[in-house]
């Protein structure tokens, strides 16, 4: 569940075998922008680890998903989503085919700027 998986190009990304915009990276977390932006602001949030949606998140877990929720305002912020109440960013995690993910790498759309907004 952990270990890279060759297949998944969010995985590719991680190791640097596809190149991507990165906005943040520390020891568990890459963050990177969105290559079809469907708001101003739109990058995606990726454990380093191959998970492959919410629905295998167990325990262990929950730290890391609890880090990556905190840090989504302040790479929103710092990306160009103008501040709380009057700016603002959306979060969105897809989950399995019904509910609309494409890439099976646990990802966090984070999505701001002035609207109306394409899509999303
Ligand atoms: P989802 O439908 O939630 O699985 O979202 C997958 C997202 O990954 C889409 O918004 C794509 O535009 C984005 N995406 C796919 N390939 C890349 C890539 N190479 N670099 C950046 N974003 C990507
Ligand atoms: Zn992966």
């Amino acid at each position: 569940m952990s270990s890279a998986d060759p297949s998944c190009i969010f995985c590719k990304i991680v190791e640097g075998q596809i190149p991507s915009r990165k906005v943040y990276e520390d020891d568990e977390i890459l963050v990177f922008h969105d290559i079809h932006p469907w708001a101003p602001v739109h990058f995606l949030m990726v454990p380093k680890t191959h998970l492959p949606s919410l629905a295998q998140a167990g325990p262990e877990h929950e730290a890391l998903l609890g880090r990556m929720m905190s840090l989504a305002p302040k790479l929103a912020l710092q990306e160009g989503c103008r501040p709380y109440p009057e700016g603002g960013f959306r979060v969105v995690i897809n989950n399995g085919r019904e509910g609309g993910q494409e890439v099976h790498h646990l990802h966090i759309h984070v999505m701001g700027g002035p609207r109306p907004w394409l899509k999303g």
